[in-house]
């Protein structure tokens, strides 16, 4: 085989092995999207560009939240448990709710669940749900520490959170539950790790 036709095939190979994991990515987010109804199931969400667990949960009402300008964390607290979102949207409805109060829900994998939808007021923080974004990392941070990959999804959640609605990702719009409610939320121990976790936030944003 002179050199040149040796290139030219080499060329095609690499073309072909290039474009089949293409259709075959294409052909699985189409079967994933078609499985689910609709959105891809964990599929990067094209508003905030990262992963989401869809999760699909009915509302019995919500309404729009005009403002945007912080976001609050909370823990699980009565549990260390890895709870899903699914059994806080139980919970919520059973306290007469429409249905789950945080918008996203951080399990101990890392995995981040969609809770209530962005955009709608949220029922997590009294008398500051009207401006704020309720994300909750689930665990019990009185007595036990969030998992790494918790704290990093987190950071590269409130970035993207940030960008999304033009907040400054620093401590003043990154705030725990108990700095706008007499609450322990979200315990002592990811209370302290909030400087940290702005820190990260600010290298994913
Ligand atoms: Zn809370």
């Amino acid at each position: 085989m002179k050199r040149r036709e040796f290139l030219k095939n080499m060329i095609f190979v690499g073309a072909g092995a290039f474009i089949l994991p293409q259709l075959w990515t294409t052909k699985a987010a189409e079967a994933a999207w078609n499985a689910d109804g609709g959105a891809a199931a964990n599929g990067v969400d094209p508003l905030l560009g990262i992963p989401i667990q869809e999760t699909n949960f009915e509302f019995s009402s919500l309404q729009n939240r005009r403002t945007t300008d912080a976001i609050v964390i909370h823990h699980v607290g009565n549990t260390n448990r890895d709870v899903s979102a699914a059994e806080i949207d139980r919970w919520h409805k059973n306290n007469g709710w429409a249905g789950i109060g945080y918008h996203f829900v951080i399990r101990k994998d890392g995995t981040i669940e969609r809770g209530r939808p962005m955009d709608m007021l949220g029922a997590h923080c009294y008398e500051h749900n009207w401006h704020t974004v309720g994300v909750n990392i689930v665990g019990e941070f009185d007595n036990h520490e969030p998992e790494p990959r918790q704290m990093d999804s987190a950071a590269s959640l409130l970035a993207a959170l940030c960008r999304y609605y033009g907040i400054e990702p620093d401590r003043q719009h990154i705030k725990g539950h108990r700095e706008y409610n007499a609450t322990a939320c979200p315990g002592q121990n990811l209370f302290d790790r909030l400087p940290g976790l702005v820190a990260m936030t600010r290298k994913y944003y």
